[in-house]
This record gives structure tokens, C-alpha cells and sequence, in this order.
């Protein structure tokens, strides 16, 4: 995480001056010391505000729906997996790319800030800032500074990331990142599910599931879940009642992970949102693996690449018909 704040301020400080964007979106400090929160500029006067560092974790993508709100065009600060969904939208006809000015950050990682709280030992209001040092983070707290492996409290989509750099943007702020050190096997995390016997999975997902109160945070915050009227709103026909048991839950969750089958790039915002930490990633990597041995398909890499679930080919099997 080598560029600085400094250098995302003076880049989109220029791009106001020079009449290249009317907004902006970033990030800005938060209300304490371990979060960042969205911060949306309409002027290069309050640049200032704009931070960039290991807790920068949300995907602002999402926000990029509202572009026909307003005029002109609007820049945004993308990591490798935010640059992903962007690309998703621009699939789907979402946003228009003329519309946008893409600023990419080279991404080595973002804090987990349960893990972080838990490997130190202290609590919230005794972190001061969090600052990338290379392989480890480096953390001033109260008592001083404390260095810690990236390893032990990366986030864990950043622990199985392969795209740290974007794969789309108008200008990159600081060296392109080929590749993460840590990261191994993409799919630990689904092959020890896979492992499991049918009632041993099912005993799993619905000890889970049975614990998601359906305030659809994971919805309203993943990127590529982007439909103008989403079917879990609509009254007439009612496909999922309200009620909050283990049969519609499940029923929402088989629905959602179809939904966002071949556009979900593990960007980990689902997850995070969740109040419940139930681990939502789990469901969406195990759809990714399979698309990936099926049709040798990765989401967010090429803007002309069609989801294998969303196109038919004369050849294409039908028994199923
Ligand atoms: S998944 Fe990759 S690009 Fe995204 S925050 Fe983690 S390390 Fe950065
Ligand atoms: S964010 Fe969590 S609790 Fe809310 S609907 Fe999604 S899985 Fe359920
Ligand atoms: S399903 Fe979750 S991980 Fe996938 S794109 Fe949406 S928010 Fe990101």
C-alpha cells in the first residue's frame, strides 16, 4: 500500500482543476481510529478529507448506480476487486464507461479489525492510525507502535486475492502489484466443505443460516446485485414471505448466490456487512470454483466476457429441458 493519501489528493485535486470529474467518491477517517467510511467531493476545495490506507475496505462501486443522479462525470477510487465489479457493471450495461473516471490504487491488503483487536489484545479506542509496512502492518496505539504480520489479520477475501491491481482505469497511483505473497489455495475455505457428507453440508448451511435475521445488508451492499427492483421486494408475485425461518432463509440464499453467479468477484463486502457474521463468502467462492472447472470462467477480468449463465450456445446441452 505504497501510495498515500497525499498522492490520491493531489491526483484528484488536478482532475477537478482540469474539469475531468464533478464528483468524486473516496474514502475519508471515520468515526474512530480502526474505520474508514465513503466520502463523496464536489469540489477539489475539500480533497483534504480524502484518506488512503489498510482500512479502506468498503467496495465503493455500488455507488456508481447512482451516476444518473448527476451530471458530469464522476471519479472513483477502485482497489483490484472494486475495479472487478466495476467491470461487472459496465457488463451489464449499469454504468456508462464514459461517465466515469477510474483512479486505480495498487491494493496490498486490508486490516480485519476483529483479527487486529484480537492478535494485539487491546481494544478500539487504543488504536491511533494503521500504516502498511511492507509485509506486516504497523499499528501506533496508546502504548506506541506494534508491528504485525499481514498474514494474521488480513481480510479474508485479501488472504486468497489474486487481482491486487485493477484491471481497469484511467491512471493507476503507484506500481502495478503482479501478485500477493500469501496467497495460495483459493479455495481452502470451499474444499473443506466439499469434504463434507450431504447431511454433514446441510447441518452446516442451516446452523448458519438459521441465524440470519433477512435485514439484507449483504444485498443492498454487494455491487453486483443491481436490480432497478429486486425480487425479494416485490409484493405480487410474492416469491419469499417475511417470515424468518430456515426454510425461506435458505430459499433466499440459493437465490442470491444464483443471482450474482458469474458477476460476484469476491470483494467480501457481503460478509463484512452482516451482522451476523455468517460466512457468506463460503457460498459465493464454492459458485466461483464451480464456474471456474466448468467453463473456465473468472468474473470482473473483461468487460466483453458474458457470465457463462447468462448466454446460450446452439451445442449447449438441453437434457435438462
Ligand atoms: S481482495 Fe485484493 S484488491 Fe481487494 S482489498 Fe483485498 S487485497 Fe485489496
Ligand atoms: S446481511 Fe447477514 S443477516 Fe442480513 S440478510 Fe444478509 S446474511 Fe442475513
Ligand atoms: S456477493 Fe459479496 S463478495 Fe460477491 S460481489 Fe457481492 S458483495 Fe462482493
Amino acid at each position: 500500500m505504497k501510495t498515500s493519501s497525499k498522492e490520491v489528493q493531489d491526483s484528484v485535486k488536478k482532475l477537478f482543476e482540469d474539469g475531468r470529474i464533478s464528483h468524486f467518491i473516496g474514502y475519508e477517517a471515520g468515526s474512530d481510529s480502526l474505520r474508514v467510511t465513503p466520502c463523496f467531493l464536489k469540489s477539489g476545495q475539500t480533497v483534504s478529507r480524502l484518506v488512503w490506507n489498510p482500512l479502506c475496505a468498503n467496495n465503493l462501486a455500488k455507488y456508481l448506480l447512482d451516476l444518473r443522479k448527476v451530471e458530469g462525470k464522476v471519479g472513483i477510487l477502485v482497489k483490484g476487486c472494486d475495479s472487478r465489479s466495476v467491470v461487472e457493471l459496465l457488463k451489464e450495461n449499469q454504468i456508462e464507461r464514459d461517465r466515469v473516471f477510474i483512479v486505480g490504487v495498487p491494493c496490498s491488503g486490508i486490516v480485519d479489525g476483529e483479527k487486529l483487536l484480537a492478535v494485539l489484545g487491546i481494544s478500539p479506542g487504543d488504536v491511533v492510525a494503521v500504516e502498511d509496512g511492507g509485509d506486516a502492518f504497523l499499528v501506533t496505539t496508546r502504548e506506541g507502535k506494534r508491528r504485525v504480520r499481514k498474514e494474521q489479520v488480513l481480510r479474508g477475501e485479501c488472504l486468497v486475492c489474486r487481482y491486487p491491481t485493477p484491471v481497469i482505469y484511467d491512471v493507476l497511483l503507484g506500481e502495478a502489484i503482479p501478485s500477493l505473497p500469501w496467497v495460495r489455495d483459493d479455495y481452502s475455505l470451499v474444499r473443506e466443505l466439499e469434504e463434507l457428507s450431504a447431511e454433514e453440508k446441510a447441518r452446516y448451511w442451516n446452523r448458519e443460516l438459521s441465524q440470519c435475521i433477512r435485514c439484507y445488508a449483504c444485498r443492498n451492499v454487494c455491487p453486483v446485485c443491481n436490480c432497478p427492483e429486486c425480487i425479494f421486494d416485490k409484493k405480487a408475485p410474492r416469491w419469499l414471505s417475511k417470515a424468518n425461518d430456515i426454510s425461506e432463509n435458505l430459499v433466499y440464499h440459493l437465490i442470491r448466490a444464483f443471482h450474482v453467479a458469474g458477476k460476484c468477484v469476491d470483494c467480501g463486502e457481503c460478509e463484512r456487512a452482516c451482522p451476523m457474521g455468517i460466512p457468506l463468502r463460503r457460498l459465493n467462492k464454492k459458485v466461483e470454483k464451480d464456474l471456474l472447472e466448468l467453463f473456465g470462467y473468472t468474473a470482473g477480468i473483461d468487460v466483453e466476457q458474458q457470465p457463462p449463465l447468462t448466454k446460450y450456445q446452439v451445442g449447449d446441452l438441453d437434457e435438462f429441458l
